[in-house]
């Protein structure tokens, strides 16, 4: 019985999270749940049928609410409630949280020695060397589901074979479309995602392809790969996750149709698999699997993200802010939806014609994250 601990229990990945657990009640039980406080329905349900040890919710009104819920249970506040109980003894935590707020889970997972299952790819991203240095080896098990696949297609050859990862993309709803046709697009239009249903933050990014640069770089620093040997190839189906590319020119891919619980009960159970996680191929129907390049033209996200991770230090802080400050303006209507990575092209060009250096830390990587969204912020401001 492995214990767990599921952060942003309320959201997208979280609730799969939930029902994978719920599924499975003789190899999981949960130890807490964490979540942002907007949800407080959801959450107090989910404390009903899982009767987790505690509770974190980082809003205290919303926190007060529970605890008047549920008067049996501990229930943590505050903006490091969730930080607090990524330490709490358990066997697995899952960073669901959206966003930079996930880099302190993340390091209070790993300084607790816990096995982190992750799907807040952003703390990973922005720590970089900061994350992979706390974590030991296999301590971090991916919950995307491209990295998920990489792990997976991995087991199948020793690292010095490896030659490429081919990391796939649904190319989003607005794949085919010219620069020009990318004008007057709405939020609503860019949260239709064509495969997945996802969080809203993560939807806009897989519309402007900055969640498949952040997945280059989480792909990089997860498996230790050159950049320069990741990449991206549109497969809008979805079912062929990611491959890996071996040195006598086999490539082994990992399939299945798009239910992200597959790769969080594997990740929550790893190395183990869980039966019946999710459907399989069905393979008495006819169907297509299709790939074709990426246009970097239209969409110069992933390119700005190889440059960001290349460049290294805080450049992908700074990638990540400005763009969440972004994706916040244009459902907010004040951003056009190609000038979300415009913006975020132009604060990285700001960066990095700063003089670099210093030491990598926490305050480095959050003062990197203040001063990207101050930038990004004056920048939407002109528009
Ligand atoms: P959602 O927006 O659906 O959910 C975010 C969750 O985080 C909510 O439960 C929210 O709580 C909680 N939260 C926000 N801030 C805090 C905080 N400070 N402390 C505690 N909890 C907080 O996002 P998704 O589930 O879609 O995505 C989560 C992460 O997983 C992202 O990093 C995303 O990139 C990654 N991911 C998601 C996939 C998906 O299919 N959704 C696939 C692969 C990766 P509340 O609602 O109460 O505010």
């Amino acid at each position: 019985m492995r214990s767990v601990v599921i952060l942003g229990s309320t959201g997208s990945i979280g609730t799969q999270a939930v029902d994978v657990v719920s599924r499975n009640p003789g190899r999981f039980r949960v130890a807490g749940l964490a979540a942002g406080g907007s949800s407080v329905r959801r959450l107090v349900e989910q404390a009903r049928a899982l009767r987790p040890d505690v509770l974190a919710v980082s809003d205290p009104e919303a926190a007060g609410v529970v605890q008047a819920e549920l008067p049996d249970t501990e229930v943590w506040d505050g903006p490091d409630a969730a930080t607090r109980l990524a330490a709490y003894e358990c066997d697995v935590v899952l960073n669901g949280i959206t966003g930079a707020a996930g880099l302190e889970p993340t390091l209070a997972a790993l300084a607790a020695g816990t096995s982190l299952a992750l799907a807040n790819k952003e703390s990973l991203v922005i720590g970089g060397r900061l994350v992979t240095d706390a974590a030991a080896p296999g301590q971090i098990v991916a919950v995307d589901s491209e990295h998920s696949a990489f792990a997976q297609a991995l087991r199948a050859g020793r690292a010095e074979e490896v030659r490429r990862l081919i990391l796939t993309a649904s190319g989003g709803p607005f794949r085919g479309r010219t620069r020009d046709q990318l004008r007057g697009i709405t939020p609503d239009q860019a949260m239709a995602h064509p495969t997945w249903h996802m969080g809203r933050v993560i939807t806009i990014n897989s519309a402007t392809l900055v969640n498949k640069g952040l997945e280059l770089l989480e792909a990089g620093l997860l498996y230790g790969v050159d950049l320069n040997a990741i990449e991206v190839v549109v497969h809008p189906q979805s079912v062929v996750h990611s491959m890996v590319e071996f040195w006598d020119g086999s490539t082994i891919a990992q399939c299945s149709p798009p239910d992200m619980r597959l790769p969080i009960a594997l990740a929550l159970a790893w190395p183990e698999r869980v039966p019946d996680a999710a459907a399989a191929c069905d393979w008495t129907r006819a169907a297509s699997w299709t790939f074709e390049p990426l246009d970097d033209g239209v969409f110069p996200a992933v390119a700005l993200a190889r440059r960001c991770g290349l460049a290294g230090g805080l450049a992908p802080a700074v990638y990540n802010a400005a763009n969440e400050v972004c994706v916040e303006a244009f459902c907010a209507g004040q951003l056009e939806f190609a000038g979300i990575v415009d913006v975020v092209a132009d604060v990285v060009d700001a960066h990095l014609a700063r003089p670099a250096g210093g030491t990598l830390d926490v305050a480095a990587v959050l003062a990197a994250d203040a001063w990207a969204r101050a930038a990004a912020t004056e920048r939407i401001d002109q528009e």
